[in-house]
């Protein structure tokens, strides 16, 4: 037995633990929990859990129904909104087949195998996400209002918002996630909470966490969470921009203090990745049709594919660090959202950046006007295309990727597409509002 399931087991010991969730995910992201008696633990560990793949979400053909929840112990921690007596505590899993192969679309793999690659290059990798979610309650009509009518930064008197941020960023500290900032953002009720950087999977697995919290703090203040990425037609979206950087030993591979920015030629292909793959990798991203109305919607979320420094319009940015600070420099990846599904996006995203490297694509000129306020042929003079405009495009562009296939693997990637299809096959099939109004004739 290793030194971490020494510490698991002492701590159910001690902190009178009685149920211990596995948790997982399906391929859309959505976290999946089954709670074991202390008794199961050790089993567990040993042997794995067994449950029926076929009835999760991508995970398995039904032909291959039976699989394993294999706990990583590294993950283990309790859940402070069930604190005291009869104690929960959780551990991620991974997913394995019954000969205890990694199962072929656990989205946990996928972003262990992407990780394993970006080592194999020689590069640690760090992210920090800056995660964006509306708070919201049901009026007595049942429609969805925001809990306030504030703005960026905005201090709220007495209202949810503070309250429900104090209470978010002590529970994610309890459970080991450390916060780096909080605030109000833009749009009325919309909330915004910065992660500090952590490994690519830790991240992910704290994205998962993360949700979870904030949708449990969300409920005991009476409101509601929402990380849907654009809530209401007229405000800005949430999105999950992301800050990547790759790491040699313990240098910032990123940087060089003579370069622009102080980015090295590293971080310059890096980026160049990024942009020569953001379209097919963006239903991986940007997962919903709804994810569309974002990236199109104004409010500071990215429509065209191109970098620059301080310029809020593009979709990569190296943002300023402060003088001295060369081991901060990264790049932040803004079409993100926070309902897509952090591994596969994760991998994704690194697969793209470490393919520029590889390869050593060429960064164009960065953008140093506001892209959103240029012409078309403007853009087009300057070589910045655009994001795709709806899931359909989206998938039209991953479905000819070899690059997303590569990284999802077969059976993720077709189950993915087939899965992204059907849900804007549904969306286009609906008669809108917005028709009903613009057509009927009106008495
Ligand atoms: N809410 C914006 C988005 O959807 C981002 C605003 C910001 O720069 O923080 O990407
Ligand atoms: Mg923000
Ligand atoms: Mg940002």
């Amino acid at each position: 037995m290793d030194k971490q399931q020494e510490y698991v087991f002492r701590a159910i010991e001690e902190r009178d633990i009685r149920f211990i969730r596995l948790w997982f995910s399906d391929v859309l992201g959505q976290l999946k929990s089954v709670a074991i008696a202390p008794a199961e633990v050790e089993g567990a560990f040993e042997e794995g859990i067994g449950f029926d793949g076929s009835a999760i979400e991508g995970l398995t053909r039904v032909f291959e129904a039976d699989m394993l929840l294999s706990p990583d112990p590294s993950t283990f921690q309790m859940l402070p909104w069930r604190n005291g007596t009869n104690g929960v505590a959780r551990m991620f899993c991974d997913v394995l087949t019954p000969d205890g192969e990694p199962a072929r679309t656990d989205p946990r793999a996928v972003l262990e195998r992407q990780l394993a690659r970006v080592a194999d290059a020689g590069f640690t990798c760090y992210v920090h996400p800056e995660i964006e979610f509306y708070l919201v309650k049901r009026d007595e009509a049942g429609r969805i209002q925001p809990t306030d009518y504030a703005g960026y930064f905005d201090h709220v008197p007495g209202g949810t918002a503070h309250e429900f941020r104090r209470r978010a960023c002590l529970m994610l500290e309890q459970m080991g996630i450390s916060v780096e900032f909080s605030h109000h953002e833009g749009g009325p009720g919309q909330n915004e909470i910065d992660l500090r950087f952590a490994d690519a999977l830790s991240m992910a697995d704290n994205i998962m966490t993360f949700r979870a919290v904030v949708e449990e703090v969300a409920l005991q203040e009476g409101c509601l969470a929402t990380f849907m990425p654009k809530p209401f037609v007229d405000q800005p979206g949430s999105g999950m921009h992301t800050h990547f950087s790759l790491f040699e030993g313990d240098r910032n591979a990123f940087y060089d203090p003579s370069g622009q920015y102080q980015l090295s030629s590293t971080g310059r292909s890096f980026i160049a990745g990024l942009l020569r793959h953001a379209n097919e990798i963006s239903a991986v991203t940007n997962q919903h049709v709804n994810s569309y109305k974002r990236l199109w919607g104004g409010g500071e979320a990215p429509s065209y594919v191109c970098w620059g420094h301080n310029n809020r319009s593009a979709l990569v940015r190296v943002p300023m660090h402060k003088p001295g600070k060369g081991q901060s420099v990264r790049v932040e990846y803004r079409s993100l959202d926070p309902a897509a599904n952090p591994y596969l996006a994760y991998a994704v995203i690194l697969a793209a950046g470490l393919k520029g490297i590889e390869e050593g694509y060429e960064l164009p000129p960065e953008a140093e006007d506001d892209v959103w306020a240029l012409t078309e042929g403007e853009r087009q003079a300057l070589g910045i295309g655009a994001l795709p405009t709806s899931l359909k495009s989206a998938v039209a562009a991953m479905s000819g990727s070899d690059l997303v296939a590569d990284t999802l693997g077969e059976a993720a990637f077709e189950f993915f597409m087939r899965n992204k299809r059907r849900e804007f096959m549904a969306y286009d099939a609906q008669v809108t509002d917005y028709e009903i109004n613009q057509f009927f004739p009106r008495s």
